[in-house]
């Protein structure tokens, strides 16, 4: 990606966060009591510099975003990179039916319309998770825990030993998460495509139920699943919408 992470930064505070100023500032003042903050992609509106690295590579966008808010704060908070950064309205190459889905589509952001044909329940998900070190005594490390792999880490930062790190439950921060699973809502495709997970977290755990359609924005995701070559999958929701609500 030819567009640097500093250039990205610079975007969104010249397209989000500058016109905004007292409202980020607010938001920012509230984390973690406010964690999600919602962004229409028409803001962007035609710099493509932005909006195609947007699609393509959103996790390097996302990560500019939240750093592009330590502006707003005094305190070195890197607690921010757990902050949610819901974008919608994403322009129309980014949709993609639940039944296209490919190999090729993993880790960009994507468009889709669903129904929601199962739930399982809201529990809780790390966020930022604490790491103690047995040789300090104390809690050394706190690290955002995007998505559903747990990041862990060996070396503790403050004495470089490596071995005595484990992660500490009850010093680490926890929201809501909720697998669901979507269908294509368009009848023609519904025969026979099989569901997809999708995770919401925070805010749109719990928001939806069996029947409803949604228009999501998300990435779709992959991991190894245990012994075998042919992966796990799912969608990490980035921004929801509830169209059955919407429509009552
Ligand atoms: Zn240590």
């Amino acid at each position: 990606m030819s567009v640097r992470n500093g250039d990205l930064a610079e975007k969104w505070y010249e397209y989000v966060y500058r016109e905004q100023s007292d409202s980020v500032s607010r938001f920012v003042e509230q984390f973690p009591d406010e964690r999600a903050l919602s962004v229409s992609c028409n803001r962007f509106g035609h710099d493509y510099q932005f909006v195609r690295p947007l699609l393509t590579n959103p996790d390097a966008v996302l990560q500019a975003g939240r750093a592009a808010l330590r502006r707003f704060t005094s305190q070195s908070s890197d607690e921010l990179d757990s902050v949610y950064l819901r974008i919608s309205d994403l322009p129309a190459q980014s949709e993609v039916s639940f039944e296209e889905l490919r190999a090729d589509h993993l880790n960009e952001l994507h468009t889709f319309s669903g129904a929601v044909v199962a739930t399982e329940p809201v529990r809780p998900k790390v966020v930022t998770a604490a790491f103690r070190c047995a040789k300090c005594e104390r809690v050394t490390r706190r690290d955002a825990q995007p998505g559903r792999t747990f990041r862990d880490h060996a070396k503790c930062p403050r004495c470089s030993s490596v071995g005595y790190l484990s992660f500490a439950p009850e010093d680490s921060d926890y929201v809501d998460a909720q697998l669901v699973e979507l269908r294509d809502s368009d009848e023609q495709m519904q025969s026979d495509t099989d569901a997809v997970p999708v995770l919401l977290e925070h805010d749109l755990a719990g928001s939806v139920s069996v029947g409803e359609t949604v228009r999501l924005a998300g990435i779709p995701r992959a991991n190894r699943a245990a012994e075998s070559t042919v992966a796990d999958f799912w969608v990490e929701s980035v921004s929801m919408e509830n169209l059955t609500a919407t429509n009552q």
